[in-house]
């Protein structure tokens, strides 16, 4: 590579990353203070135009707020620092925080069908890590998800999992049922003895089994988590599955994906015992000061989920239904046509014929369309990721429906089926948008 393309900021990135932030280190060389508000400005307000005016989102790990919560999220919360509990903190002057501090995990917490819900997490990867903080050692071995059936790098060696030194092992995976293999699974858990076992994943097109994974996790006496990152908002509602009511001892999400709600994480359980060790895991384990503008926001999101019962749920499976049915209509290779492709918000379409999920984001971004890939549970090991993962949760906020999913599988078929000129394809994604 060029001298000239290696950047201060990663020259260690790939080729295609190093290419892009040599190009843009190159563009803010030198800048003033007011060279640098007007670049900020400029790139606010762009990225606002792209995602939020422009384009049709479909990345399923994203969400718009609710115009309550957004108007409840006041950032600057987020430099008022806060530790320990309300009446024995550490700072004064904290009384109307200590409001939001209860409001907030009481909110989640009856949501989710929990009885205790941490909520000062930044993310649920932080989540992840209070748990395997609260509930393993160094050295022990957790079970979960292959990362082709979407088990999240958090779950993983090169992730949280890695950073608490756990030995990983993958669980059996049934990629026809998309599932674990419940069959396989007992004799597993006795070889490896996991102390935990990690359910959830980064692609969830159908619920898992989990009273039949909690009873085999009781045979060996591992605890079992969900991670509900995606579909927290489903559950919210009634739909997809109830994890805690299933058997999951705990429960991890991402308060931002399908929750929609401001980012960070909650982790939800019925236990007090393991919920003051997840609350201690999470402070002063992982947070001193956390981001306190989440709380308002984060109990507006939960009580407006509350109140609108399986409505958004229903929706958001709705339109996925509708969207898998119309991009397999138009050619596309969508996956699990053999048993309805979804009962999720998800849609999975195999990319393998569009030069990979990379490549076919990479088109449908320049068409206005905004998603990524993710791995195909049963590709063959080593092979790169070759799915594309479509949410419907943000245009179903955004107030498209099932009647709306055709024109979004046309745009799709013309980015990629047919190879058609994005910037040709582009007004057409723009006008939806603009429609919804
Ligand atoms: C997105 C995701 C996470 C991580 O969430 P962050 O808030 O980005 O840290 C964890 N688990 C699963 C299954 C996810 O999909």
């Amino acid at each position: 590579m060029d001298e000239r393309e290696r950047g201060r900021i990663a020259p260690w990135a790939p080729p295609r990353a190093r290419r892009r932030l040599a190009e843009l280190e190159a563009a803010l060389a030198g800048l003033d203070a007011d060279g640098v508000v007007e670049t900020v400005g400029e790139a606010l307000s762009g990225h606002l135009r792209r995602l939020d005016e422009e384009g049709v989102v479909l990345y399923a790990g994203t969400n718009t707020m609710s115009a309550r919560a957004r108007a409840a999220h006041e950032v600057a919360l987020a430099s008022r620092p806060s530790m320990g509990w309300p009446g024995e903190k550490f700072q004064t002057g904290l009384e109307e925080l200590d409001v939001l501090e209860v409001l907030a995990p009481l909110q989640v917490a009856a949501l989710m069908g929990g009885g205790f819900a941490e909520v000062r997490l930044q993310s649920a990867t932080l989540a992840n890590l209070a748990c395997y903080a609260a509930f393993t050692r160094p050295g022990d071995t957790i079970a979960v998800l292959p990362e082709a059936a979407g088990g999240h790098a958090s779950h993983h060696a090169q992730g949280a999992a890695g950073i608490r030194g756990l030995n990983v092992v993958d669980l059996p995976y049934d990629a026809v049922r998309l599932d674990v293999d419940h069959g396989a699974l007992p004799a597993f858990l006795r070889g490896h003895r996991p102390v935990l076992v990690v359910v959830g994943a980064s692609l969830m097109l159908f619920p898992h089994d989990v009273a039949r994974i909690r009873a085999a996790c009781d045979e060996v006496g591992a605890l079992l988590v969900y991670d509900a990152s995606h579909v927290a908002g489903l559950i919210a509602g009634g739909r997809f599955q109830r994890p805690l009511d299933e058997g999951a001892h705990v429960l991890t999400m991402s308060t931002y994906k399908s929750f929609g709600g401001p980012p960070g994480a909650a982790v939800v359980t019925r236990d007090e015992e393991r919920a003051r060790r997840i609350s201690e895991a999470a402070y002063p384990g992982l947070t001193a000061n956390y981001d306190a503008s989440r709380l308002a926001p984060l109990a507006v999101t939960a009580a407006e989920l509350a109140a609108g019962g399986p409505a958004y749920a229903d929706r958001c499976i709705a339109a996925a239904a509708a969207l898998a049915e119309a991009l397999a209509g138009e050619g596309l290779p969508v996956v699990a046509a053999d048993r309805g492709w979804t009962a999720s918000h998800h849609v999975a379409v195999d990319a393998a014929a569009f030069g990979g999920p990379a490549e076919a984001a990479r088109r449908l971004a320049a068409g206005g369309v905004f998603l990524s890939g993710i791995g195909l549970p049963g590709q063959a090991p080593g092979e790169p990721m070759r799915a594309l993962r479509i949410g419907t949760q943000e245009v179903v906020r955004r107030s498209l429906g099932p009647q709306d999913m055709g024109e979004i599988a046309v745009l799709v078929r013309r980015l990629l089926v047919d190879g058609e000129d994005p910037e040709r394809v582009l007004p057409a994604a723009r006008a939806l948008r603009r429609r919804a």
